[in-house]
């Protein structure tokens, strides 16, 4: 979160509560969460959070590189990088037990900037993501 507090210092008054509350639950969570389980808990009795408000919230926090979305499972999880909100990431999901490594790596950087520059193509995010069995999966197979 010391990144989080830093960037909040700088946007002063646009890191309002409810965006400060959900990158909390993203962060204190060890999987990808959707929005409305993040709604779910940030409600408390009589006072529920909207999904809507919760995406706005998750927009501001993935514009500045503190989320990251996870496409393929519509959720969210939180960035440790430091990284651009420009730069790619590689996500490593397990589909067994759930698990996102994100890690970033140059050469895939450098190559997809070549890839994308002969497509001519603009990407809007520059995420990759690769589903499949995390190590400690492998093992537990190979026990069982
Ligand atoms: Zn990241
Ligand atoms: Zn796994």
């Amino acid at each position: 979160m010391a990144r989080a507090e830093r960037l909040a210092q700088d946007l002063s008054l646009q890191f309002t509560t409810l965006r400060r509350r959900t990158l909390e639950v993203v962060a204190e969570e060890g999987r990808p969460l959707g929005a409305y389980d993040i709604a779910e808990r940030l409600s408390a009795p009589g006072k529920r959070v909207a999904a809507v408000s919760v995406y706005r919230a998750l927009d501001f926090l993935t514009e500045h590189g503190l989320v990251h979305r996870i496409a393929s499972r519509n959720a969210f999880v939180p960035c440790e990088h430091g990284h651009g909100a420009g730069e790619s990431a590689v996500f490593l999901i397990c589909r067994s037990c759930g698990s996102v490594d994100e890690t970033i790596s140059a050469e895939i950087e450098r190559s997809l900037d070549h890839t994308l520059a002969q497509a001519g193509f603009k990407p809007a995010s520059r995420i990759v993501e690769i589903e499949g069995e995390c190590g400690a999966c492998q093992g537990r197979q190979e026990e069982g």
